[in-house]
């Protein structure tokens, strides 16, 4: 591969084309490995940022791609629709919780947010009460790097400073500080109750990641917290918006996060895992409410409609992946998953370079007290035949559901020889 005119030319996520880091030049996919140009197999860890739940060159989803390409790759949702669309918002409405029963395709987990903000906009001004438009967001939050997105996102991380002007200056409160298997106290909530209190006349909306804050942290929370911020929001009548675009389809030991606090949110979005990682696809949910108020505003219809909305072959490939995912025993993988992470993941956990070990479902976080040199990290974990990547002071593992056990040792055993330091 041209791995110079890659440099010279083209970006990558967050790159520099100054001073390019380093990128492996990756032939073919199998399983939970992929394979890069010189034969090396790699086991993702990362399962390509929270997508591959499934694993590479899954027989079940290229069937699905393969059928309905030769049907049809793709035709405008504009006053024509199909059956890959129809179904998967059938699945969509049935898995996801009750009370969201409409479904809008969008075609990245950002826009999905992008249409999520522009619902609850929209759904206010019905409401005649066009003075809603602010959102109420968390620090350590990450939601997209769209403009609308960006703007939910923690403004320090998110370095909102450098897009300033271009950014609706929105409400953050602090990021939840109860544990996931802690209770949480009043005074953790304090903050935002603060916030709403005197913000919620011009409050449209709470956005969040329920239980798993992600890209901004890899933190989870207190379940207790977020039933507390659904009530919160009854309170005030604020929307709450939950980002599932990481979390959704069974990441966080449940399908959807927001069902460890057994609440439901007013609008949800979903997007990465949701073609089991084949293609891009993203999801907006809403409640009738929500839909019903948009309809009856001053538009009459909701103001979004993208040319790649609905493409037959994503919606067709989700079908088969959503199919896939509830007829296996993914519960009993992620829980097994989570178990033999804690377990051999734990004694870096005494480890001086080391300030936490966390794990939830499949993810396990492994914080550091100073930042990690990403480049030496990834080199020792491409030499043990895994593939991670590390941001800020963080090391995590989101494997494919299908790992094998003794994969998943080889995953750990990794992190702990290169993160683990003298014992
Ligand atoms: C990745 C992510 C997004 C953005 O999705 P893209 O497909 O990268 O646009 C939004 N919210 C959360 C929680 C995410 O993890």
């Amino acid at each position: 591969m041209d791995l110079d005119f890659d440099r010279e030319h083209i970006w990558h996520p967050y790159s520099s084309l100054i001073d390019p880091p380093p990128v492996y030049p990756v032939e073919r996919a199998e399983g939970v490995r992929f394979y890069l140009e010189d034969g090396r197999g790699l086991i993702d860890g990362m399962s390509s940022w929270w997508c591959a739940l499934h694993g590479y060159n899954v027989p079940e989803l290229n069937r699905a791609a393969r059928e309905q390409m030769e049907k049809m790759s793709h035709v405008m949702f504009g006053g024509l629709t199909h059956e890959p669309a129809i179904e998967l918002g059938r699945r969509l409405v049935e898995i996801t919780p009750g009370p969201l029963q409409r479904v809008f395709l969008a075609d990245s987990g950002s826009v999905s947010v992008e249409v999520a903000i522009k619902m609850a906009l929209q759904f206010w001004q019905s409401q005649g009460k066009g003075d809603k438009t602010r959102l109420l967001a968390l620090r350590n939050g990450y939601h997209g790097d769209t403009f609308g997105a960006m703007a939910t996102c923690d403004p320090v991380t998110g370095m909102h400073h450098l897009f300033a002007s271009h950014l609706t200056p929105h409400l953050f409160a602090p990021a939840p500080q109860a544990k996931f298997d802690q209770a949480c106290a009043e005074e953790d909530i304090a903050g935002m109750r603060r916030l709403v209190e005197e913000n919620h006349h011009q409050l449209a909306a709470v956005i969040l990641e329920p239980i798993v804050q992600g890209a901004g942290g890899m933190r989870f929370y207190s379940p207790e917290y977020l039933q507390r911020v659904r009530d919160l929001c009854d309170e005030y009548d604020l929307l709450l918006i939950a980002d599932e675009i990481a979390t959704g389809f069974g990441r966080s030991g449940k399908l959807f996060a927001c069902e460890h606090a057994g609440i439901s949110p007013d609008i949800l979005t979903l997007g990465k895992a949701l073609t089991g990682g084949t293609m891009t696809l993203a999801a907006t949910l809403c409640t009738d409410r929500v839909a019903d108020g948009i309809c009856r505003g001053e538009a009459g219809v909701f103001m979004h409609g993208p040319t790649f909305m609905g493409n037959p072959l994503a919606c067709a490939v989700s079908n088969a992946s959503i199919d896939l995912l509830l007829s296996g025993p993914w519960k009993e993988r992620v829980d097994g998953i989570e178990r033999q992470l804690r377990e051999e993941l734990a004694p870096l956990a005494d480890r001086e370079a080391v300030a936490d070990v966390r794990c939830l479902g499949a993810i396990g976080v492994v914080e550091m007290k100073q930042p990690v040199d990403m480049k030496r990290v990834q080199e020792e974990l491409i030499a043990r035949g895994v593939w991670l990547r590390p941001f800020g002071r963080l090391v995590y593992a989101m494997p494919p559901y299908i790992i094998s056990p003794d994969e998943l040792g080889q995953l750990t055993s990794a992190m702990v020889e290169v993160l683990g330091g003298p014992a």
